[in-house]
């Protein structure tokens, strides 16, 4: 049974500082984005938590800008916000690429990829991109800024190394050379959680990451490796596969994954990608 809602409390912080004092004197609380994800969690009942800061009016974290040789992505961004962005289109199309698979229209305009990240499912669309990309996660609690290595956010399923008083506050993601490529294989184009998601950058410095394969979101860093000392396609399907470990359950099999993830590689390295 989910809590009553009067039981339930929302903090209306008035500005970033607030909501950082907020968390600090007035924790354990819950931050609030878009609500896509909480908003089903507690419709079903599984989140017994009772107190909720909203986060959704703090437009100083909705930016998305350049800074020096980074891309900056605040964490309230909404994925409609990824999709319209010249700048996200220009420097990581694959990210806006994988912002117009999330959900549908309604999903899109009121998530966040702040949300998205917090939210740790090994499924979430944004997450392969940012970490192909070798984004950075900004976190911040009162008085202090951490910067952690988007592939080391993630410690387990659902499982990621933000603290309860810290919020994510952006991403930086440094400029990319190469193609990128993304992908997300569902059931169907719209509504649907991905069976296997992928982004890649085919160069000089080969890049795969891939969600659904995993407890959490997965760079192949062995494959990677193979294709920048020269392996061939089908060598590095072969070093892919042996190291993915992709399981059953009620939205594909194992061996589907497997296939569908060597054939995504192949793929992106003979050209065949859209962005
Ligand atoms: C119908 C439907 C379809 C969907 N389809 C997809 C899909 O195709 N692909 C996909 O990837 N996802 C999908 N989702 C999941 C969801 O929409 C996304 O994960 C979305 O990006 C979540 O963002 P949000 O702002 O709504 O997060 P919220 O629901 O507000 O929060 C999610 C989690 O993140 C935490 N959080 C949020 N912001 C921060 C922050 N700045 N700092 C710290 N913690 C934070 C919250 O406490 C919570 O634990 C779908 C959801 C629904 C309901």
């Amino acid at each position: 049974m989910p809590p009553l809602i009067s039981h339930r409390r929302l903090l209306e912080p008035r500005s970033f500082a607030d909501a950082l004092k907020m968390l600090r004197d007035e924790g354990p609380l819950v931050p609030m984005a878009g609500c896509t994800d909480l908003y089903v969690s507690l419709n079903f009942g599984t989140l017994k938590d009772t107190r909720f800061l909203n986060l959704w009016r703090l437009a100083a974290l909705r930016t998305i800008d350049v800074r020096g040789d980074l891309l900056f992505i605040g964490a309230l961004a909404t994925h409609t916000d990824l999709v319209r962005s010249p700048i996200v289109r220009k420097r990581l199309p694959m990210l806006a690429s994988a912002a117009r698979e999330v959900g549908g229209v309604q999903i899109q305009n009121r998530g966040t990829i702040g949300g998205n990240v917090a939210n740790a499912s090994p499924a979430g669309d944004t997450l392969p991109v940012l970490s192909a990309a070798d984004a950075v996660v900004v976190l911040k609690r009162a008085g202090e800024t951490r910067r952690v290595p988007f592939t080391m956010f993630y410690t387990g399923y659902r499982e990621t190394v933000r603290r309860p008083d810290e919020l994510i506050v952006a991403f930086e993601i440094p400029a990319i050379r190469g193609k990128q490529c993304f992908r997300k294989v569902g059931t169907r184009a719209a509504q649907a959680i991905s069976k296997v998601v992928m982004a890649a950058i085919v160069g000089d410095r080969p890049r795969i990451a891939l969600g659904s394969v995993g407890p959490t979101v997965v760079r192949a860093t062995r494959t990677e490796a193979a294709l920048a000392a020269g392996a061939s396609v089908e060598e590095a399907q072969r070093t892919l596969l042996a190291e993915i470990a992709p399981i059953d359950d009620i939205r594909s099999t194992a061996e589907y994954r497997r296939r569908v993830a060597a054939n995504l590689l192949a793929l992106f390295w003979n050209g065949g990608a859209r962005r």
